[in-house]
């Protein structure tokens, strides 16, 4: 702005140094010319200017986006996962909210989906696994995919009862899902590992804890959600304490 009127106003002098001799009525005429005709390109400059840095922002952001989504289902991958995270996390310490919950979700042999039905098959079912996850969330928890047939969600300001609902949610609306038709149905199942923190527990150690417990969902028999807080999975480790057991769906 201060270049566009130093321009109208250097223009207007050299105007009035050079066509000083013109007859007064054509040298205000040229004046007035000079200083418009300044004004009106440096105008059109910045409107040039302010169109292009807006689709360049559009561009770049759609960039980033694209950048932080899985291409299958849409969801986060690992760096979406862990920027949304760690604004999650900040906010909820502004806000002075406490309780984190993480959960790693693996679909159950799903290997064996892929060789009964076919690779293609096997990603619409990772698709409506991702869908069916995401839709048993809140607006504002996490749900990203870890890649393969590993999903992870993170939900804030919740207790651990909370989080077990929902985590069973998750688990029981996936169990409803099939694929193939016609008689040749399978049933998709997940297996749930889960961390709790009541304080501000950092990712990995969540992360850990909760991948330690997808693993006993596993063990355990699969179709089922282990869920234990942090610092009892941490005691249990140190002091060799019995494993957490996983907790049994109402129906497996
Ligand atoms: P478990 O219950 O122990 O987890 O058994 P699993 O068969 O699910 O586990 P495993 O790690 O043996 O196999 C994972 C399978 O997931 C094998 C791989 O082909 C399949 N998979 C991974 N990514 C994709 C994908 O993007 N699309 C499809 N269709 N399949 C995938
Ligand atoms: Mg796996
Ligand atoms: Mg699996």
């Amino acid at each position: 702005m201060v270049l566009i009127c130093a321009t109208a106003f250097f223009s207007g002098l050299g105007a009035a140094v050079f066509f000083a001799d013109f007859p007064s009525a054509a040298f205000s005429r040229v004046l007035v010319f000079a200083v418009l005709l300044s004004l009106v390109v440096g105008a059109l400059h910045i409107g040039h200017i302010l169109i292009r840095t807006t689709i360049l922002d559009t561009q770049r952001r759609g960039w980033k986006n694209r950048a932080m989504r899985d291409r299958l289902t849409g969801l986060l991958n690992r760096q979406g996962f862990r920027d949304a995270w760690n604004t999650k996390t900040m906010a909820m310490r502004e806000d002075g909210r406490t309780g984190s919950m993480l959960l790693i979700i693996d679909a159950d042999h799903f290997k064996r989906i892929n060789d009964r039905f076919g690779h293609p098959i096997g990603d619409q079912a990772l698709k409506a696994i991702a869908r069916t996850t995401a839709g048993s969330l809140r607006g504002d928890d996490i749900c990203g995919r870890l890649g393969g047939e590993e999903f992870i969600v993170a939900v804030h300001g919740l207790t651990q009862n909370q989080g077990y609902v929902i985590a069973e949610r998750i688990r029981s609306a996936v169990s409803r899902l099939t694929v193939g038709a016609n008689g040749h149905e399978a049933r998709l199942t997940v297996s749930i590992g889960g961390a709790f923190s009541g304080g501000g527990a950092g990712f990995d150690a969540l992360y850990k804890a909760a991948d330690e417990n997808c693993y006993r969902s596993k063990r355990g028999g699969r179709n089922r959600v282990t869920l234990s807080p942090l610092a009892a999975i941490q005691r249990s480790r140190y002091l060799r304490e019995p494993e957490a057991e996983p907790h049994l769906p109402a129906t497996v």
